[in-house]
């Protein structure tokens, strides 16, 4: 008996780690089609609005890779961008994504709109990479763009893992006007110090802080404390994730300068991006 229910568990367990691979094949054979015919638009670009937490008024927007395929339907990022990670295939997506970005602001200045900015996701795979720098600075010169109009999100568990090499990436962009934020904050376990040493504009409060403010639970103590830390280091605090009119006002009270999440909108294509950032 015994030796029964061990086999049937090998053989499920065989089997979802087949499904598993396949899939992850399968997302793999359409990145690579994506990335090599992007006119097919498997992977695209969404942009959510950041938005003055006083105002209400749109400062920016965080660009978001999407991907859609015929064979898939929709395939959430937390799937396909460890993916493209591990196969290599970041750098091209990043490129990519980066581009559309800088095609998004140029549309912005074309309706006369200088001071909003849009926020690129990095990966370790690409900021690791000594070329790195040469090809952001590449990209956004050959679109025309003003750099100040760019930012990075880095995550800080990336930061804290390879601090040296990333800090000394990081400064070499802050020089030409490139704005850092960092990303997902407090889940990684950055200090105070290493957060002096380095230069950056932002911290991004995880969702996971921002979940925790409810109804009748106003449990803010945790983002409370990230903002007053950032503010005492000079730093610009954006919180993620903001869902109710709630989590806005608690937000507002602690004196958080910027809010990103479905309250104010879900990610929207690039015309709509550009039509809710004219009418700001
Ligand atoms: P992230 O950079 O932390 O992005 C924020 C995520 O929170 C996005 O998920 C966004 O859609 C979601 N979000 C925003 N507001 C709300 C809200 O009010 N409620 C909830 N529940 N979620 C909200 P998304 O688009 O699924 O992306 C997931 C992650 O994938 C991103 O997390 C980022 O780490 C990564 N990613 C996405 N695009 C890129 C990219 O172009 N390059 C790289 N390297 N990573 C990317
Ligand atoms: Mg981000
Ligand atoms: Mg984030
Ligand atoms: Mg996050």
């Amino acid at each position: 008996n015994v030796k029964r229910d061990t086999f049937v568990n090998y053989v499920f367990f065989n089997k979802d780690m087949e499904e598993a691979l396949i899939r992850q094949n399968k997302i793999e054979r359409e990145l690579r089609k994506a990335l090599a015919d992007p006119l097919q638009e498997i992977i695209y670009v969404e942009f959510q609005p950041q938005v003055d937490i006083i105002s209400g008024k749109i400062l920016g927007f965080e660009a978001l890779a999407r991907m859609k395929s015929e064979d898939l339907g929709h395939v959430s990022p937390m799937e396909f961008i460890p993916i493209a990670e591990e196969k290599l295939l970041i750098v091209e997506l990043g490129n990519f994504v980066l581009k559309k970005s800088c095609e998004f602001i140029k549309t912005l200045n074309q309706h006369n709109i200088f001071n909003q900015w849009v926020a690129i996701n990095i990966s370790a795979a690409q900021i690791l990479r000594s070329d790195f720098v040469k090809t952001i600075l590449g990209i956004i010169e050959e679109c025309d763009c003003d750099k100040s109009q760019i930012e990075l999100e880095i995550t800080e568990s990336l930061l804290i893992d390879n601090f040296e090499l990333v800090n000394n990436q990081l400064d070499r962009l802050r020089r030409f006007g490139i704005k850092i934020s960092l990303d997902d904050f407090g889940t990684g376990y950055s200090s105070f110090s290493m957060l002096e040493e380095t230069n950056i504009d932002k911290l991004k409060i995880d969702r996971s802080f921002i979940n925790r403010i409810t109804e009748d639970n106003l449990e803010v103590s945790i983002a409370e404390d990230i903002i007053s830390m950032a503010h005492k280091l000079g730093l610009t605090v954006i919180a993620e994730g903001v869902e109710s009119q709630n989590q806005k006002n608690c937000l507002s009270e602690h004196e958080c300068d910027i809010a990103q999440g479905y309250y104010y909108s879900k990610p929207i294509s690039f015309e709509k991006a550009i039509k809710m950032a004219t009418n700001n």
